[in-house]
């Protein structure tokens, strides 16, 4: 079984952007991501600081708006400010969010061209309607690492265990705009081994360690592991359990936890605020 390496692709996005970045700057564009952090919390700000980091990276100016404590107005009214100024293309709102404001009205306040993390309902319905949008980004990097890898997609089945709107949903319409043949597994699905077999693509996006075992795969079947659950010792376990899955030798290819996904995630958010920015598409 080949592990996919998800920073060595992160990389080479970051060398892409870099390069769009510099071009914008010279025509007199600095490309700025706003992230808002809504409430206190240390995950989030963990977060924010890893996207500071690889935007400090590929040259994008990054402003993190910190209004931990400040309640559920300013939140809405920070976000809508963000979204009416022209020197800001991308906005990122961090959870949790404080009480008094839903994850859909916090979305929907953020202006669709600058929804780089495709959180606003609108997104996701273009995306849905095959219009030009912003995917979440962590949907958007399992097509990613699939089209870097090479990976046939047309005519194949794919099947994404998890159906939530910012990973499993938008991430089974990417697949599907690729002309896979897509089934969406969720808690209530029977026989969820049997069906994650079928797979020639294997997405996990569940949220419970280790829940993929080696009787859940097609043999040469390419797994992407988009779980990350907090370990006791202070690490990251996938979806997949990674040990019985290679020991099996059923996968062709997986993707690790951490170092899949992750890395591949926070790059796209770059790359999308640079396209947001008018880079244009810089997928190639
Ligand atoms: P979520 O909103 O909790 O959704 C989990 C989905 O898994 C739900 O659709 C749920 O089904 C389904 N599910 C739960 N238990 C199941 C089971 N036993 N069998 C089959 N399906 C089951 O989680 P999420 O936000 O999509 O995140 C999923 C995972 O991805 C988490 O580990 C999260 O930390 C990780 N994540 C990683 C990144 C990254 O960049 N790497 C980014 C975002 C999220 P129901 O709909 O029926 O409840």
């Amino acid at each position: 079984m080949r592990l996919i390496d998800g920073r060595a692709i992160a990389k080479a996005i970051a060398a892409e952007v870099t390069e769009a970045v510099s071009e914008l700057r010279s025509a007199g564009t600095v490309p700025a991501l706003a992230v808002v952090l809504p409430a206190e919390d240390e995950a989030a700000r963990w977060y924010v600081r890893s996207i500071q980091r690889q935007a400090a990276k590929v040259g994008i100016d990054c402003v993190v708006h910190d209004l931990a404590g400040t309640g559920a107005g300013a939140v809405r009214d920070r976000l809508s400010e963000l979204s009416a100024d022209p020197a800001v293309h991308g906005i990122i709102c961090q959870t949790p969010l404080p009480q008094g404001i839903s994850l859909e009205v916090a979305a929907a306040s953020i202006g669709p061209a600058k929804d780089v993390d495709g959180a606003n309902p609108v997104s996701l319905g273009k995306l849905a309607a095959g219009l030009p949008s912003f995917a979440p980004a962590t949907a958007a990097a399992v097509l990613e690492i699939l089209r870097r890898e090479r990976v046939p997609l047309s005519g194949t089945r794919a099947v994404v265990v998890g159906r939530s709107v910012v990973v499993g949903k938008p991430a089974a319409l990417l697949l599907l705009a690729e002309n896979a043949t897509v089934t969406i597994c969720h808690s209530r699905t029977k026989n969820l081994a049997g069906v994650c077999a079928e797979a020639d693509v294997l997405v996990a996006a569940v949220g419970r360690a280790g829940l993929i075992g080696a009787g859940y795969i097609k043999p040469g079947a390419v797994v992407i592991d988009v779980g990350t659950n907090p370990t006791p010792d202070g690490g990251l376990a996938g979806d997949v359990d990674a040990e019985a899955v290679g020991a099996s030798g059923a996968a062709g290819a997986l993707t690790p936890v951490p170092g899949g996904v992750g890395p591949v995630t926070t790059m796209l958010l770059m790359r999308h605020t640079v396209e947001a920015a008018g880079g244009g598409m810089l997928a190639g």
